[in-house]
């Protein structure tokens, strides 16, 4: 399913034949430029064995076919439309609903100056809304700071519960009393409406075409600022070029709160300013690795209790923002989940749960828990983590989970004597060489060690290390597979890593993985980039050849190895 074709779904187009996709779904939202000049130059629409539904808002005058046959005419383009090669149904929509195989759309009107449709995708319960060239119906609503009313309540309804609105926001409040009839919307407006529908995630788009990357950053960073001060934990970001999201369903996601309570809460300085943490913490190291960190920033306090009768007195003495549990045979986290949700039973204030463990228990996100925190784990990790739980409930950084094999790489990687040793030509050719091929500023031969992933070769990095808690190579080692990162900053693992919110503030990742003969996998051959990319099939496989080359020259007798590799399935994010 495709929403709008504007300029940006030739390159869709391109990827779609790539992977073979024979049929689809175009929906548009209106016949504006900005949203069908792509359809022309899509290529999925003249292959003869592709058949394409084009739905769109039933005009006033003539059919959406005759307005998208008008931008081909002879005069504008070659290819008139009835000259398209695919079997091509158009249809007319109205607001209502209807089936695509297993997706619910429903439409609605927009405020606009064209007939303007916004569709709401629901499938295996994730809920998508698309709700772009809309203008505020209100003045009022400009700003974002009054309750919503009338058809601005209306519009915001229909998005309500979304997983992922993705919303019109091309100006700001200050710039609107000059775009009024413009038929765009106000990034605060289109916060107000994320907040009223409850949605988990909003994406800011139809971004004001004069703005540059740099001001948008600026803009998102005052947008998450204020949603912060509401106490809200939606998700505000800007819609980029080549971005990838998953959207699930999120089970947990709280409905609307009433502006009345919210700004109840936003004055309340007195509680904001110091926050409270639970801590039932046996394993005196681990206590004492998070009472530091904590002792480190003045703005958060602690209550430290030892067993499952304390809850009771401590939930109702304090308002806790977190809890930090652990696990173990002796002291059982899932208990101590049980007792706080009884304690707390009618609260719907945030409070996430975090269990320190040796790994990955079953059950945890039915128990409440918002994280596992497994040993080891460094005191820079753990305050880092902390802050972020505190402040915004779960934090988007996660260390890679150990591979099973973990012994038995490690005692490869040490045998094969490569660690800490100086630059060697094999390995810098095959880094400059993707360098070059993949246009990326970064390239590395990344070995995985045991708390450290060290780099043999690199090109366009100076440091020479990280810490394996934040290295992404430490992802692709437990993998076992290629692993893409389209955007770092829209991914729950990596949003928060210090290699992401730091410097050198990578965005994108692909690595392969570099697996030796006896299936330890070391390390691997990545690609970074400071900008977020798409990453297509094929390039995946250019990389993975280079990095067979690399394999080759750390197991000069690999060839043998070879057929296994290319089993290895690649996982696109
Ligand atoms: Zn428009
Ligand atoms: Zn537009």
């Amino acid at each position: 399913m495709v929403i709008d074709c504007g300029t940006g779904s030739h390159g869709l187009g391109q990827a779609l034949i790539a992977e073979g996709v024979t049929r689809g779904c175009l929906l548009i939202s209106h016949t504006h430029w900005d949203h069908i000049q792509g359809l022309p130059f899509f290529a999925p629409l003249f292959n003869p064995t592709n058949t394409w539904d084009i739905c769109g808002p039933k005009g006033l005058s003539g059919s959406l076919r005759e307005t998208l046959a008008g931008q081909m005419e002879s005069t504008y383009f070659p290819v008139a439309l009835e000259s398209l090669g695919a079997t091509i149904r158009y249809w007319d929509l109205l607001q209502g609903s209807f089936q695509v195989d297993d997706i619910r759309v429903t439409t609605h009107h927009l405020n606009h100056p064209a007939l303007t449709l916004a569709y709401r995708l629901e499938v295996d319960g994730a809920t998508i809304v698309y709700a772009c060239d809309h203008e505020l119906y209100t003045q009022g609503a400009a700003d974002g700071k009054a309750r919503l009313d009338g058809p601005d309540l209306r519009h915001a309804q229909f998005a309500t519960g979304a997983d992922l609105l993705i919303h019109d926001a091309q100006y700001v409040a200050a710039e609107y009393p000059a775009k009024i009839n413009w038929g765009h919307s106000t990034i605060e407006y289109a916060m107000a409406v994320a907040r009223e529908a409850g949605v988990a995630q909003l994406a800011l788009t139809h971004h004001d075409p004069l703005r540059t990357d740099d001001q948008l950053d600026v803009l998102l960073e005052g947008a998450r600022a204020t949603m912060r001060e509401s106490d809200s934990c939606i998700n505000v970001f800007a819609a980029m070029e080549g971005q990838t999201l998953e959207v699930t369903h999120a089970p947990e996601s709280i409905p609307a709160t009433p502006i009345a309570e919210t700004a109840r809460h936003s004055v309340d300085e007195a509680e904001r300013s110091s926050q409270t943490v639970l801590l039932a913490l046996h394993d005196a190291d681990v206590a004492a690795l998070f009472g530091n960190a904590i002792s480190a920033d003045p703005s958060i306090r602690s209550v430290n209790i030892s067993n499952v009768d304390q809850v009771k007195t401590a939930v109702a003495n304090t308002r806790l923002s977190l809890a930090i549990l652990d696990h173990d045979a002796k002291h059982d986290a899932f208990a101590m989940c049980r007792a706080i949700a009884e304690a707390r039973a009618g609260d719907r204030r945030r409070m996430p749960i975090i269990v320190v463990a040796d790994g990955e228990f079953p059950g945890g996100e039915q128990a409440g828990i918002a994280e596992w925190v497994v040993r080891p784990f460094s005191s820079t990790y753990v305050e880092a983590k902390i802050a972020a739980w505190v402040h915004r409930g779960t934090s988007r950084w996660k260390k890679a989970a150990m591979p099973a094999n973990e012994a038995k790489r490690l005692t490869k990687l040490g045998e094969m004597a490569l660690l800490d040793t100086p630059p060697d030509p094999r390995f810098d050719r095959v880094t400059r060489l993707a360098s070059r091929l993949f246009a990326v500023p970064i390239v590395l031969v990344s070995l995985v060690d045991r708390d450290r992933d060290w780099f043999k070769s690199s090109v366009g990095l100076e440091l020479v290390q990280t810490s394996r808690e934040s290295s992404f190579s430490a992802h692709t080692v437990f993998e076992g597979r290629t692993l893409v990162v389209n955007d770092a900053l829209v991914d729950d693992r990596f949003a928060e890593n210090p290699l992401v919110v730091g410097e050198p503030r990578v965005r994108f990742y692909a690595g392969a993985p570099l697996i030796m003969q006896d299936g330890s996998c070391i390390g691997s051959l990545c690609l970074l980039d400071t900008r977020p990319r798409w990453f297509a099939a094929s390039d995946v496989q250019v990389l993975e050849d280079l990095r067979d080359i690399a394999v080759s020259e750390l197991e000069p007798d690999q060839q043998a190895a070879k057929p296994v590799l290319r089993k290895q399935k690649s996982s696109l994010r």
